[in-house]
């Protein structure tokens, strides 16, 4: 990716030696440059006058007004995939600028200002499918003021934080933030470095980030299939489809909490549990194979009917019906025995009745506990889901693995009383 970044205030002139700022220090903009330049990209750093020294290996543009950065950004926004808006420009500039020092200003005086350019705001309509992350620095009603802004200024991302903390914000190496993002949902990241937390936003503009990924050859198998190749066509277009399920993202943090997991990758995680964990399920003599199949195939139909959030009552009154409809589009791109296949041991998963079917399925309750025990219950405060609505969604666990149901009991308990989960 190119990454453009802002970083430190803006100074507005109301003569050659008085000036409007804020006590940014520019190190959280350097700090994301950094970490971007570390992971591999080439970023370009518009920079408001800091006492930081020139990362190597980074493209410095030196500013020092809202019109220079505004400038500045436009003309690097072209060539770039994604904008980090760290920079803390000044809201307000003197009306008019003296080119001599303006004597003592006598008591009663009035400095008229107007409002600077909103760079964000300014740039929007060339956004296209860049990737822009903006910054909240409040000291009041931080989220409610960071959501506004992140709808007002049409961004991806949000960083907020509470810059009245000693620990937080302005000049300090620390920061204690929270990502918000377009659809709204927010995560709070534990005290960190600065550098931590500028890592966190690089890999989180990396998995938001559309013109990152290569798009797919247009070549067809139909083309290449040998003689009587027609399975093999049929084949190849169901798993270049099932590509998607990469795309659709669940509500579970990864362990890191630097991005959600996607269907795919929870769907591996099941697969590598039923490998080792088989040995503590009720039934010693289940088929682990098929069991291994179902996971990996249990939420392919996602691809079409979305993941819904399982303590979402709303969401999952339709749920049935449209997960249907999804697996007879997406098994049916198969050849008719492998439809069959894949059809079945996915109404198997959701019936949940035979050993292998229960054991999936604790396994499927299971991985995400350890993510929402090992992320602090973040997503859980976050959707106000309590111990005992856990509690119940998760029994049936019990009656696949008598053991991972006390294990996961334990983790809950743990949850609870480490403040992760509510009573
Ligand atoms: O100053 P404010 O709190 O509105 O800043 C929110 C976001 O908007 C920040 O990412 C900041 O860099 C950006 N901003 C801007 N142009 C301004 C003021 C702020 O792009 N004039």
């Amino acid at each position: 990716m190119r990454v453009l970044v802002t970083a430190g205030p803006t100074r507005e002139f109301m003569d050659p030696v008085r000036f409007i700022s804020n006590r940014s220090s520019g190190k959280m903009g350097y700090a994301v440059a950094v970490a971007a330049r570390d992971r591999g990209h080439e970023v370009v750093l518009v920079s408001g006058p800091v006492a930081l020294t020139p990362p190597a290996g980074i493209r410095l543009i030196k500013v020092v007004s809202a019109a220079e950065m505004l400038d500045a950004v436009s003309v690097q926004l072209e060539s770039c995939d994604a904008l980090v808006m760290a920079a803390a420009v000044a809201d307000w500039r003197p009306v008019e600028m003296s080119v001599q020092k303006v004597k003592k200003l006598a008591a009663g005086s009035e400095l008229r200002l107007e409002p600077t350019p909103d760079i964000l705001l300014t740039i929007n309509p060339r956004k296209g499918k860049r990737v822009f992350v903006g910054f909240a620095a409040e000291t009041t009603g931080m989220e409610t003021e960071a959501r506004r802004k992140l709808s007002a200024k049409g961004l991806d991302m949000i960083v907020a934080n509470d810059v009245s903390q000693p620990d937080a914000g302005f000049d300090v190496d620390t920061n204690r933030v929270v990502f918000i993002t377009a659809d709204a949902s927010a995560f709070t990241l534990p005290l960190m470095s600065k550098r931590e937390v500028a890592d966190r936003i690089v890999k989180w503009v990396e998995n938001a980030c559309p013109l990152s990924s290569v798009p797919a050859p247009g070549v067809s198998v139909q083309d290449t299939a040998p003689e009587g190749g027609a399975r093999l066509a049929q084949q190849w277009n169901f798993i270049r489809e099932i590509d998607k399920l990469k795309l659709v993202l669940r509500r579970t943090l990864l362990l890191d909490g630097s991005r959600y997991e996607n269907d795919a990758e929870h769907s591996w995680h099941l697969a590598v549990m039923a490998v080792l964990l088989r040995e503590h399920a009720n039934e010693p003599s289940l088929d682990i194979v098929r069991v291994i199949k179902m996971v990996l195939v249990h939420d392919i139909v996602e691809i079409d009917a979305g993941d819904t959030y399982c303590y979402d009552e709303k969401g999952n009154l339709g749920k049935v019906q449209r997960e249907k409809v999804a697996a007879d589009r997406l098994f049916g791109l198969l050849p008719g025995d492998q439809q069959q296949e894949l059809m079945s041991l996915w109404e198997e998963f959701e019936d949940r009745s035979t050993p292998e079917a229960k054991f999936a399925a604790a396994l499927d309750r299971v991985q995400p506990l350890m993510h929402n025990h090992g992320t602090g219950g973040v997503v859980w405060k976050a959707h106000g889901v309590r111990c005992g609505k856990v509690m119940e969604r998760n029994r049936h666990v019990e009656e696949g693995s008598r053991i991972l149901w006390e294990f996961a009991e334990t983790m809950i308990r743990d949850a609870v009383k480490r403040g992760y989960l509510d009573e």
